[in-house]
């Protein structure tokens, strides 16, 4: 996966690149899926959502630049894969899942992985997560428009990326908050399942 799919795109974090070779992919996965955990694509993960294609998750945790120090904050965990693969390269990840079933099974996926830097929570991530702010990075993997309260929540210097659009059409968006202006670099064009508000505990 690493070598076809991720250095041949451009991915060059050598950290992040050792990262995605570290994280089983296969463990995240309905073992009926996992065959296909290592392919080109996204798969389907349960209740409606996905887990992201292994160059989408390669390319947004690049673009977060982190050195290792960080705190950061994650919208939309699902399987809990892009959360494994984020907490090899920050001090702490923070994730929020609105759907109570996926919110469980990440729990049940990274607990079986052992990654010990991880909090999860079951609620809506438009709110962000008051109680740990702020963070050094945030990063959302549903797309949508971003919420205020995430630039709020960062450091001074910090970044949040997201996939931001209506629906079925994304673009990756990174804004640097400094002092006084807020830096914006527009990426890759995407698709993502949508951000929604509230939370679901079916
Ligand atoms: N990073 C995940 C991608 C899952 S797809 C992975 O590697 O598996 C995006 C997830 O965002 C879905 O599980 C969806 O339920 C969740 N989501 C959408 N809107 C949300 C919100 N407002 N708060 C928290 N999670 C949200």
């Amino acid at each position: 996966m690493v070598n076809a799919q991720l250095v041949p795109r451009g991915i060059r974090d050598k950290r992040v690149l050792d990262a995605m070779r570290f994280v089983p992919r296969h463990q995240f996965v309905d073992s009926a899926l996992a065959a296909r955990a290592y392919q080109d694509c996204a798969l389907p993960i349960g209740c409606g959502q996905t887990i992201s294609q292994p160059y989408m998750v390669a390319r947004m945790t690049e673009l977060l630049e982190l050195q290792g120090h960080e705190r950061v904050l994650e919208i939309g965990t699902g399987c809990g894969y892009q959360t494994a693969v984020l907490s090899r390269l920050c001090r702490r990840v923070y994730s929020i899942e609105r759907i109570e079933a996926l919110h469980q099974r990440a729990r049940a996926n990274l607990r079986r992985a052992r990654h010990a830097n991880v909090m999860l929570k079951c609620g809506d991530g438009l709110q962000g997560w008051e109680e740990y702010a702020p963070f050094d990075a945030i990063i959302v993997t549903a797309g949508g428009f971003a919420s205020d309260l995430w630039l709020q929540q960062l450091k001074a210097g910090g970044v949040l990326l997201l996939p931001e659009g209506a629906e079925g059409s994304h673009r990756l968006v990174r804004r640097r908050k400094h002092a006084h202006i807020i830096a914006e670099e527009y990426f890759d064009a995407c698709t993502f399942v949508p951000l929604l508000k509230g939370v679901n505990y079916r």
